[in-house]
């Protein structure tokens, strides 16, 4: 299971620093999380001031 960023992402950068194993990078038009990194500790989502990453 990962962390997925919903289309209410909107590009602030915020959980990119976050992110603890590096999983989060610019996408195309918002960020991405790598499902294959992602250890799905939640820290994007509670730094996220939109509430954009879900657990998938
Ligand atoms: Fe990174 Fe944790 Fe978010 Fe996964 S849930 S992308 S490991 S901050
Ligand atoms: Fe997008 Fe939220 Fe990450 Fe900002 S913190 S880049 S809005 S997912």
């Amino acid at each position: 299971m990962a962390y997925v960023i919903t289309d209410k992402c909107v590009s602030c950068g915020a959980c990119e620093a976050q992110c603890p194993v590096g999983a989060i990078s610019m996408g195309d038009g918002k960020y991405v999380i790598n499902a294959d990194t992602c250890v799905s500790c939640g820290a994007c989502a509670g730094s996220c001031p939109v509430g954009a990453p879900e657990e998938a």
